[in-house]
């Protein structure tokens, strides 16, 4: 179902964004690209927990390639603003050595956490390395990131849904939203 109203999340109110329809075209743009460039690759896709488990799960519906997927577990949010330090739950480890992998990210803000993966990957030994974020802020980046595959550059404004959260609610909705 379409909503186009807007939601409240505790002490904030949030207005419709972009719609699951629009999410959902540019996801399979970016899937022809990876079924195109990563054939016989056997790439391996690493999502990056929470906000990506939607992001990935589209995704991953429209790889017609033999792939695989893990998944990472970061965190460096607290509340509407990024703390700049990243708490590693789970991490990379030695599957990733000689491996094409492609990182799945939900949103890049100041870049550090994408920032803090790419040199915390190397150590692994990949065969390569890409990003595929769903939303970039452009505004707010703080480092020199090599990001391939980019679903949508948007303000820098907070958005909750599509497994996006403002303090761990919101990531059910299939639309997203922004902070009013
Ligand atoms: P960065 O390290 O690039 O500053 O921030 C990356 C992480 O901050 C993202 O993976 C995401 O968890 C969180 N984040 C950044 N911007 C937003 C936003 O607008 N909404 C939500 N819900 N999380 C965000
Ligand atoms: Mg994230």
């Amino acid at each position: 179902m379409i909503n186009f109203k807007d939601i409240e999340i505790k002490d904030l109110c949030f207005t419709p964004f972009i719609l699951r329809d629009e999410l959902l075209g540019r996801i399979q743009e970016i899937a022809i690209r990876i079924n195109d460039e990563y054939k016989d690759k056997n790439p391996l896709f690493i999502c990056v927990l929470n906000g990506s488990f939607m992001f990935a799960s589209d995704l991953m519906k429209q790889i017609d390639l033999q792939s695989e997927i893990k998944f990472i577990s970061l965190s460096s949010y607290d509340g509407v603003k990024s703390t700049g330090k990243i708490k590693e739950n789970f991490g990379f480890g030695k599957w990733v050595s000689d491996r094409h992998i492609i990182i799945l990210e939900d949103i890049i803000d100041t870049g550090n956490t994408m920032n803090y993966l790419l040199k915390n990957i190397q150590q692994w030994d990949p065969a390569s390395v890409e990003v595929a974020t769903l939303f970039l802020k452009n505004e707010c980046l703080d480092y020199d990131l090599d990001l391939k595959y980019i679903g949508f550059e948007i303000p820098n404004k907070f958005i909750v849904g599509y497994g996006l959260d403002y303090d761990g609610i919101g990531r059910n909705y299939q639309d997203v939203y922004q902070l009013k």
